[in-house]
Parts: structure tokens; C-alpha cells; sequence
């Protein structure tokens, strides 16, 4: 397995995913920083942060001079693309707070003030509805050829955010890129995928939409949850709303939950008799779900090296059902046979483009740093040294259609560099806690709930 090995294997992966690359006349330097590294992770520091830098200038100057919210965002803060000449710059550009991108009014005025946060000319947008629906709206975007896409907390409100074509291709090939090259050599365009999430087609749920990459990057894929999933199913489930049409879908949630996890069984036990790779992608709690069932019953799989399992998300309102990730590695080995090397778990979110996985010898969350800036703010928002707990923010150069210059509501600590493995760039700890006082949520959360809150305690 060496250097030319893994060449050849992500030269394969990009063969595959040639529509999410464009062609090389339109680059631009966050295209360089992203499609010309062979792997995110293993960029020597000093080619890197050049990369960095140039991405970060390149998108903040289109984020100031076409989306007027910004700029005025800006202007009060006194800052402009001149402001930034080296790399020490980069920390003083303005953080828009996530609870902004939550912050909308309802009908008509929600398709204006999506309007508002998209960078560049919006292609037309056609509304029939007179009073529209969150869902109504965000349709008529996605029909435009937009992907609006959210994640909701347990409050109620959700996390919108519009991405154009662009934007969504960039971030679905860094997050597919960042998990093949971790996960190497695993992958193989020919192995049999689990999507543990709704159907991407059927959702615009950031998390699941994502995913949709994931049908291009391998040959088979189920998926476990195949309804249509919308904001008022979310609010249903998410919420201890009263009435007969919330005490349907609930019951029918559960229902459903238990027949995709002897779904998910079934094919588990039709791939134990091949030789063929899988991967299970998606939210942990259904694979957690998985194991249990299978525990009691006292069963087993051995997929050692030919299985791979990639989680994404939180079980943080969860504490009761919650499996700390460790444990989670150490059950998927155990239960299913797959070493811990091949059961990772990524961090990112619905602002974001930017995708932190786990290293699979250390499994510490590593960051891109060639388009995408990883921060840590103290309790006044200004940025600390690595080693020091606060509150993550980042510089996001593959957001082309809103500003994702963000700070989230997470917990985290940052390390110069991984204590375990070799990888030059830096690190979170392994586990994203939510800053105190801030509302829950996680990638899967929103996913988890609606399934069923009964679940957990029966099996
Ligand atoms: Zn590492």
C-alpha cells in the first residue's frame, strides 16, 4: 500500500465522480485548493496554507461584493478585502452567527429572505401558492435548480441555507473525497452501500442530501428510510406536538422503524455468504438500533475487511440511547467484525462545507485546511490557540452561494496537530459537545426523532 497505490485509487474515485469536478478553464483557487490535493488530509502544511489563504481571499471578495447583507455585515465591522494580506488576517474576517441562518420569517417573506442570504442572481423562482409552506418555498427554489436545504433543533427551527449547483457539487465531492481517504483502501466503486438516512431524492435534510453522492461513488446502494421526509413531519416528530395527525405519523414512524431495521438485518445476512466489500453510511442510533437486536438475539457478523462503517451526526439529545463513539467502534466490531480502522465517524454541518473525519488510527477528527479554516473563539468570539476549549467557527471557501464565514453553537478543543497518526494538519478532540445554552442539534438528530422516541427503550 504505498504512495502510488493511493494515487491510483483516488485517481479511480475520481473517474467516477467526473460531474462533480469541473473543468479545469473555470478553476478558480478554491477549485485548486480542493480537486488538485490527492489527499486533504496529507498536504504538506506550507503548500497548504498558501492554498488556504488564496481560497479564503478569493471567496471573501465574492461574498463582499455580491451579497449586499454581507457587505453591509461588514462595513459595521469596519473590515473590507483589503484588510486581508497574510494568513494572521484570515481570523478577523466576520463571523456570521449560526442562530442568523435560523432567524426567518414564514409564506412569501421566507422566499425573500432566502433571496437575501444567496450570493450572485438567483435563476427564476416561480411560487404558485399564495400563503406557501416552508416546504412549498424551498421546492420552488429546488426546482430553479437551487438546493435549499436545513437542519432543525429541537426548539423547531430550522437551519436553512440555500446552496447553487456549484456550492452543493463542491461540498458532497469534499465530504466523499475526505471519507475515501480515510477509509483507504476500502472503497471500491463495486462494493454494496447501506444509506442509513431518508433517500436524498425524497429530503432536504442537509444530512441525507448530502448523501446523494454517495449513489455515484459506489454501484449498489439502499437506502433505509424511503419516505418523503418534510419540515412539517420533522416538527411532528421533533416536537411533543398534540392532535390526531401527530399521534398517526408517530405510530406509523414506528412501525416503519422496526421494519428497516429487520431490513437492514436481511441484508446483512445476504452479504455474509459473499466475498463482496460493504459500507453502511449514515446516522449511528440505526446501526446502533441494528446491534442491539442483534445482540439479544445473540448473533454476529464477520465482515472483517471487506465492511466499512461511516457515521455522521449527533445522539446528543439522546444521553439515555447515546453509545459514546469508542464504545459504538468497539460494539461494530464485535457484532459485525469490522475493525475499528474501518468505522469512522464524520463532523460537519448543514452551514458547511468543510468535512472532519476521524483518523482511522487515532480516530481524532482531522480538518481540511487547504480550502476550509478551522476556528476556536472565546466567550467574546475572538479566536484562541490551539489546546483551549471554545466555540467552533469557520472560514469556508467552497461556499460560492452564501457567506460561510459561520460560528456554530459547538463545543470543541483544536490540537496543532493529531497525537496518534502522522497527518500534518490539525485536529479536533474526537467527540463535539453543544455549547452550554444552546439548543441541540446534531446531523442525524432530526432523523433519529422522527423514526421514533419509543424505540430506544424497547429493544
Ligand atoms: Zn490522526
Amino acid at each position: 500500500m504505498g504512495k502510488q497505490d493511493y494515487q491510483e485509487y483516488i485517481k479511480r474515485f475520481d473517474g467516477y465522480l467526473k460531474k462533480y469536478i469541473p473543468s479545469k478553464d473555470a478553476w478558480t483557487p478554491v477549485d485548486d485548493a480542493l480537486y488538485t490535493p490527492p489527499n486533504l488530509f496529507r498536504i504538506p502544511l506550507k503548500e497548504a496554507y498558501e492554498m488556504q489563504l488564496k481560497s479564503i481571499k478569493y471567496t471573501f471578495l465574492h461574498q463582499y461584493t455580491d451579497n449586499k447583507f454581507y457587505q453591509n455585515f461588514c462595513k459595521e465591522r469596519n473590515f473590507s478585502p483589503d484588510d486581508i494580506k497574510t494568513l494572521d488576517d484570515l481570523d478577523k474576517i466576520p463571523l456570521i452567527p449560526d442562530s442568523f441562518f435560523k432567524d426567518y420569517p414564514t409564506g412569501k417573506d421566507f422566499a425573500l429572505w432566502l433571496g437575501n442570504i444567496f450570493t450572485g442572481s438567483l435563476p427564476r423562482i416561480v411560487i404558485k401558492e399564495s400563503n406557501p409552506t416552508y416546504d412549498e418555498v424551498i421546492n420552488a427554489f429546488n426546482n430553479a435548480g437551487m438546493t435549499v436545504s436545513y437542519s432543525s433543533g429541537t426548539s423547531g427551527r430550522y437551519t436553512f441555507i440555500p446552496r447553487d449547483q456549484r456550492t452543493f457539487f463542491i461540498s458532497e465531492y469534499a465530504a466523499a473525497k475526505s471519507v475515501i481517504s480515510m477509509i483507504y483502501p476500502l472503497w471500491d466503486y463495486h462494493m454494496h452501500g447501506y444509506l442509513l438516512m431518508p433517500n436524498p431524492k425524497k429530503t432536504n435534510v442537509y444530512a441525507g442530501k448530502v448523501c446523494t453522492i454517495y449513489f455515484d461513488a459506489i454501484q449498489d446502494v439502499r437506502v433505509a428510510i424511503d419516505r418523503d421526509i418534510t419540515t412539517e413531519l420533522i416538527q411532528m416528530t421533533m416536537t411533543d406536538q398534540k392532535g390526531v395527525k401527530s399521534k398517526i405519523v408517530k405510530y406509523f414512524a414506528k412501525r416503519e422503524s422496526e421494519k428497516m431495521i429487520d431490513e437492514i438485518i436481511r441484508w446483512l445476512e445476504s452479504h455474509e455468504k459473499t466475498n463482496e466489500k460493504i459500507a453502511l453510511v449514515g446516522a449511528p442510533f440505526i446501526l446502533s438500533f441494528v446491534m442491539k437486536k442483534l445482540q439479544k438475539e445473540g448473533r454476529g457478523f464477520d465482515f472483517n475487511e471487506r465492511g466499512g462503517v461511516v457515521t455522521g451526526g449527533g445522539w446528543k439529545a439522546y444521553e439515555g440511547v447515546r453509545v459514546p463513539v469508542s464504545d459504538f467502534r468497539k460494539q461494530v466490531e464485535k457484532i459485525l467484525g469490522i475493525p475499528e480502522k474501518y468505522c469512522l465517524d464524520i463532523y460537519g454541518m448543514v452551514e458547511g462545507n468543510g468535512w472532519m473525519v476521524h483518523c482511522p488510527e487515532g480516530h481524532y477528527l482531522h480538518s481540511p485546511y487547504s480550502y476550509f479554516k478551522p476556528l476556536v473563539l472565546d466567550s467574546e468570539y475572538k479566536p484562541v490557540g490551539y489546546g483551549e476549549w471554545g466555540r467552533f467557527a469557520f472560514l469556508d471557501a467552497a461556499a460560492f452561494s452564501y457567506p460561510g464565514f459561520i460560528m456554530s453553537g459547538d463545543k470543541v478543543r483544536m490540537l496543532e496537530h493529531c497525537p496518534v497518526c502522522d497527518r500534518p494538519g490539525p485536529v479536533l478532540e474526537p467527540e463535539i459537545k453543544r455549547a452550554s445554552g444552546e439548543e441541540i442539534r446534531g446531523c442525524a438528530e432530526e432523523v433519529r426523532r422522527m423514526l421514533s422516541a419509543d424505540l430506544g427503550k424497547e429493544t
